[in-house]
């Protein structure tokens, strides 16, 4: 059997992101800079590295671009004094808060504190109600699902009809709007989760497999129907030993050295779907930004 596609999401991330660029350019001479506000609480790494790469994309892309980085100990009344402020700010147009939050914080409270117009992530319940409706256009589609839905699209086309999708994970930011994306382009969807029996049974039929679990490999090649698109959200950090020295990298949920035999196309952790959701975010706050010239 011949190895499938690799779909490179660093390239068209890029190319998208270059896109955005000149149409910054085009709005700025309407005197409109795309602004975009990040809200970092604690010091979990793995945020800092994403926290750091949005603000770097953001700036390529030409927008406007301010951090808020809050110690852990900050009170949820701080927080939403802030984002009350960001709301307000005509200079910017989209305000996230990067997650996982503390523990102590209410992760509820403060992300549907965001004005939904500014909610370039995409996690207001009134953006999830616009989607869940089939209301794609008028919403902020969450970016990691977005960034699926391009890659689908290069090697399946838009008009998924006939086609049977799985999608494994049912979390609010990723496994939902990716089963309401996938429907409202017309597959067959089934969603998984931990409580899902057999699931090599089920993606034995599975045209198109989007991984979203957060288990290293866990999804075998042998479980894949030939000539599947394979969509790894998942991003693991394992260690090995080699040489007597430790090592980590990062790995997605599904077994890329299999499954690579089995599919037609497949996303690689890493380079594959992490790169499309920062350039989503930017595709969103360019588009909330273009939106204050309208209204
Ligand atoms: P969550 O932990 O919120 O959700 C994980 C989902 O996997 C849950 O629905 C859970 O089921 C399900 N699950 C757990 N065990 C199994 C199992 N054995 N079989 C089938 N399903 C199972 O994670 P997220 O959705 O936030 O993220 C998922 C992964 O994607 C993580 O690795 C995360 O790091 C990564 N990620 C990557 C992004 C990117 O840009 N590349 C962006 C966002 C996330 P249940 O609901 O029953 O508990």
């Amino acid at each position: 059997m011949s190895a499938a596609a690799i779909i490179d999401g660093k390239e068209k991330a890029r190319q998208l992101s270059l896109t955005i660029k000149d149409s910054t350019a085009q709005l700025k001479k309407d005197g409109i800079v795309p602004g975009l506000a990040v809200i970092i609480i604690g010091e979990d790494p793995a945020s800092q590295v994403y926290v750091r790469n949005k603000k770097r994309t953001a700036e390529e892309c030409g927008f406007y671009s301010v951090q808020h980085k809050l110690e852990e100990s900050i009170s949820e009344k701080e927080i939403l004094d802030l984002i009350a402020l960001l709301n307000q700010d005509d200079s910017i147009h989209g305000i996230l808060v990067q997650l996982p939050l503390p523990k102590n914080l209410n992760e509820e409270l403060i992300t549907q504190s965001i004005d939904p117009k500014k909610d370039v992530d995409g996690f207001h319940y009134m953006n999830i109600g616009k989607l869940a409706a089939g209301d794609s256009e008028n919403t902020f589609v969450p970016c990691t699902p977005a960034g699926c839905m391009l890659m689908i699209a290069d090697h399946l086309g838009h008009d998924l009809s006939g086609m049977q999708a799985t999608v494994i994970g049912r979390s609010n930011i990723v496994g939902k709007p990716m089963a309401s994306l996938l429907l409202q382009a017309n597959a067959t969807i089934t969603i998984c989760h931990s409580r899902t029996k057999d699931l090599p049974s089920l993606l034995k039929n599975s045209d198109i497999v989007v991984a979203a679990v957060g288990m290293p490999e866990m999804i075998k090649g042998e479980w894949i129907k030939p000539g599947a698109v394979i969509i790894d959200v998942g991003i693991n950090r394992v260690t090995n030993e080699e040489h007597g020295k430790t090592k980590s990298k990062l790995v997605g949920d599904v077994d890329f050295n299999e499954a690579v035999h089995f599919a037609s196309a497949i996303t690689p952790v890493p380079g594959g779907v992490g790169p499309m959701t920062i350039a989503l975010l930017m595709y969103n706050t360019l588009n909330a930004a273009k939106k204050t010239v309208l209204r």
